[in-house]
């Protein structure tokens, strides 16, 4: 065997990482509208915060828009498909005044928050939302109630400083994509404030919020520099890249594509962890482990944390379709 000349560089690589199930569920219900009614389909919004995903599916015959009327009216009877990350209640009244047919690819995890909403508002609670303002999900949760119902919660401080508008019980619910740990912190302030605040059952945050973030926790005190593949937009992949920096890492980065890599920040290295957002496909994973192959000499060590096995149904109308990857 020859000797390599590049440096040594271990990449531990997060498992779970990269698309969740929701996820591949929504990008799946565009594929397949794309497939069963043609070209164009509609979508709000970016299907998932990811412009690889949604240039590939623009190739297909996606149209991405980020309101109902930007739709031309010659095309009102083309499918459109609402993203992963949901729609206040207003969004499918509007497509349902216009006659739109719709396909919903909020993730069931968000569906699953909206229904808790719900249930506070009908048992009289007054709700808080834990979550980043501006976010479409945040946009979608707040809108399933009447504007001002919920208050939006993002810091402890918030939290600290938050005065209830009635003498209604508390209530809280969350964003599916935050820090696990900075959601506890700001759950605590408010216990301690308002010890009789209903929480939800099991965590609002989703299991692959919470497993990606344990991976990079693991595979953090293993490495100097964690890449974190996935949007700036993307809010889980906004979090991984905190988790790495708060549990040591020297470099932690989140980049889109190889081309983005800052090769002076990865100068020296011998150890990279690795992981993708759960808006971010493996391919781009394999992309940037072949960037540092042509510097580096690469082995890649798997840190697997939790198996996932979840997965959702798709919409009734898509249910019977082939899938167009056989
Ligand atoms: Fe659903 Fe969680 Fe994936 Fe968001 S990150 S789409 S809530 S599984």
């Amino acid at each position: 065997a020859t000797v390599s000349d590049k440096p040594a560089l271990t990449v531990h690589l997060c498992a779970p990482r990269g698309f969740c199930a929701g996820v591949d569920r929504a990008i799946q219900i565009v594929e397949l509208a794309l497939e069963k009614y043609g070209s164009p389909v509609y979508v709000r919004h970016e299907i998932v915060h990811n412009k690889f995903v949604v240039d590939s599916l623009k190739d297909k015959g996606a149209i991405f828009v980020e309101e109902l009327e930007e739709i031309p009216s010659d095309d009102q009877d083309r499918p459109v498909i609402f993203s992963a990350h949901g729609v206040p209640k207003s969004v499918p009244e509007d497509a349902r005044a216009r006659n739109m047919f719709f396909l919903d690819a909020t993730c069931p995890l968000v569906s699953k928050v909206h229904k808790e909403a719900q249930i506070h508002e009908r048992r009289d609670r007054e709700i808080l939302l834990i979550g980043h303002t501006g976010h479409p999900e945040v946009i979608g949760t707040m809108g399933q109630l009447a504007e001002g119902t919920v208050t939006l919660i993002e810091t402890e401080d918030d939290a600290r400083n938050f005065i209830p508008k009635t003498d209604r019980q508390l209530a809280f619910i969350t964003q599916t994509t935050l820090s696990v740990d900075d959601t506890a912190g700001i759950v605590e302030v408010l216990r301690q404030r308002f010890p009789d605040i209903v929480a939800p059952h099991k965590e609002d945050i989703c299991y692959a919020t919470t497993n990606r973030q344990e991976a990079v926790k693991a595979v953090a005190p293993l490495v100097e520099a964690m890449i974190v593949v996935g949007a700036p937009n993307s809010s889980n992949s906004q979090r991984l890249r905190e988790v790495a920096e708060r549990s040591g890492c020297r470099v932690s980065s989140l980049i889109q594509r190889a081309s983005e890599i800052n090769w002076s920040d990865f100068d020296k290295i011998t150890t990279l962890g690795l992981t993708a957002g759960a808006s971010a496909p493996e391919t781009l994973v394999e992309e940037i482990i072949e960037a540092f192959r042509q510097r580096f000499d690469v082995t890649v060590e798997l840190v697997r944390t939790a198996n996932e096995t979840i997965s959702f149904n798709l919409p009734r109308e898509l249910r019977e379709y082939p899938s167009p990857t056989p």
